[in-house]
């Protein structure tokens, strides 16, 4: 028999094929939002009134979903698989797979929703921290940020605070947010605040200043505040410079030497990074960098498509070319560069 509303499939139970009984059961139904209040510090989470200390945050996501996924009273064998994906800034998208039976035929649904992590200091932890800090972190860029840079870098310090917290209770993130185009983060720790500084400083081949200042008393004691100011050069990995009358591309930047390739002739060397940024001129960036379609070359040279006006154009043999059917350019006061390998 077919099925009594679209005539098309087969019907399965009372006269509809499975796809239209799915739609007249409405078997299952998640809100598009879910909000969940979680406790910076200890990681308890609130259900109604109550707190509740978690051990595992992930697990209890995940059966916090499965409680709120609606299901029609029709069905029973109920099976509910809970997906959450890749946290970005505290939200997670949210995929359920349910499956029950409806007399005797299996009904499947996939929904969405999305999960929103929101912070709130339990009780306990108000009263114990309230809004104590020893240090401001201070994320800065000279010039700005790139795209999506900001958002790399404050969430590895919220995964590295993750870690000191596994070690060190007391550590916690008292409050963070935007300012003056970056980011500052209250520590309840300085010594910690120091580690996660310097770590930033090194892998981005960023400036740390530090600067300590009395901020108020705490049982009777004055508390020493230390801010400590990550402040990244104007240059970054695949950027093109001008150094000392070379062009040439940046290779590597953290720690206390930049080590760069000549745009030219391919050589390499490293220079401080004290006298790299005092004498550098930025001459394009990595997102500058595009893609051109090789015409013909030779040892010295190859002769591309300019990817804007579609001309032929030759540019000197890059570094590292090896008769590439495309060929990634920068162009540089008008003229194009092969990118180094
Ligand atoms: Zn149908
Ligand atoms: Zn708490």
């Amino acid at each position: 028999m077919k099925c009594i509303v679209c005539g098309g499939r087969e019907a399965v139970a009372d006269g509809l094929c499975e796809e239209c009984l799915r739609e007249r059961v409405a078997p299952f139904r998640v809100d598009p939002h879910m909000d969940i209040t979680v406790c910076p510090h200890c990681g308890a989470v609130r259900e109604r009134r109550a707190w509740l200390p978690v051990d595992d945050l992930m697990a209890h996501l995940e059966s916090f979903v499965r409680r709120h996924v609606e299901v029609s009273c029709t069905l029973d064998k109920l099976e509910i698989e809970v997906t959450l994906g890749r946290e970005e800034r505290r939200v997670f998208p949210v995929t359920v797979v349910a499956t029950g039976m409806y007399r005797g035929v299996r009904i499947t649904s996939e929904l969405h929703s999305t999960l929103r992590l929101k912070s709130e200091a339990c009780p306990t932890c108000s009263r114990y921290f309230g809004n104590y800090f020893e240090a401001i972190l201070q994320l800065r860029a000279e010039g700005s940020f790139r795209e999506g840079e900001l958002e790399d870098i404050k969430r590895e310090v919220y995964d590295l605070a993750a870690r000191i917290r596994e070690g060190n209770r007391k550590f916690f993130i008292t409050k963070d947010g935007e300012m003056h185009g970056g980011w500052d983060f209250y520590l309840s720790d300085k010594h910690e605040a120091k580690k996660i500084a310097r770590y930033l400083g090194e892998k981005y081949g960023a400036d740390v200043g530090e600067s300590p200042q009395i901020g108020g008393r705490r049982d009777g004691q004055d508390v020493y505040r230390v801010t400590y100011s990550v402040r990244l050069p104007p240059y970054r990995e695949g950027d093109f410079v001008r150094f000392r009358d070379g062009i040439y591309m940046v290779m590597r930047t953290g720690g206390k030497w930049v080590k760069l390739i000549n745009a030219v002739d391919g050589r390499t060397c490293q220079v401080k990074r004290t006298d790299f940024g005092r004498e550098m001129k930025l001459l394009a960036t990595r997102e500058d960098v595009e893609s051109a379609v090789v015409v013909s070359y030779t040892d010295r040279e190859v002769q591309v498509l300019d990817p804007r006006t579609y001309e032929t154009v030759t540019i000197r043999r890059p570094p590292g070319f090896s008769g590439e059917e495309e060929i990634r350019v920068v162009r540089i006061e008008d003229e194009l560069y092969g990118v180094p390998k």
